[in-house]
């Protein structure tokens, strides 16, 4: 039977040198405050499906910080970068608006025009008031855990002996290793 090696999937980059260039790029700076964001930014966890990404404020919300912006992991994990900094692009003027500008709209004028001036400013993304990335029709069921990394990995279906490559490199010189064999569970 075939020893496949699975790398890690790359797009759960980290988010916040993401945050800090588009911050630099289209806000002025405005959203960090002696280097940190003004508002939480992190990933959602694998249930997140029905948009790409939220901005929400409120009392306790991002960790006590007041305010934060969500990306839907299993929605963006499978699209291509430019669906990760616009979606991020997005929520950040919708902070902006609401954090800077303190003014209470949803994709109200304030809203578009910014996300005119940033969409005439570069060719790299395109901000749209409606995150139009497709939704998948179900979220991933699996989930393959590497027994000695803890890496994980959502799948469509069980793959047979696929093997973690971050610890066939790692450890065995790059070759597969029934060490490394990655467990399926169920996605939660
Ligand atoms: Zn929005
Ligand atoms: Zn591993």
């Amino acid at each position: 039977m075939a020893q496949i090696r699975i790398s890690p999937l790359v797009p759960l980059q980290p988010l916040l040198p993401l945050f800090h260039r588009l911050n630099r790029e289209h806000f002025g700076g405005a959203l960090t405050l002696e280097g940190q964001p003004l508002s939480s930014v992190r990933w959602s966890d694998g249930r997140m499906s029905r948009t790409a990404g939220y901005y929400k404020r409120g009392p306790g919300v991002g960790n006590g910080r007041g305010s934060e912006i969500v990306l839907s992991r299993p929605l963006l994990e499978p699209l291509p970068q430019e669906a990760i900094e616009s979606t991020l692009c997005h929520e950040m003027i919708h902070a902006w608006v609401d954090l800077i500008l303190q003014r209470r709209e949803s994709h109200g004028p304030l809203f578009r025009a910014r996300m005119a001036t940033i969409n005439a400013a570069q060719d790299r993304f395109q901000v749209s008031v409606r995150h139009r990335y497709p939704v998948p029709a179900r979220p991933p069921r699996w989930c393959a855990v590497c027994p000695s990394c803890g890496s994980r990995y959502p799948y469509r279906r069980r793959i047979t002996n696929a093997a973690c490559r971050r610890c066939c490199d790692l450890h065995h010189g790059g070759r597969w290793h029934a060490s490394c064999l990655l467990q399926f569970e169920a996605w939660t």
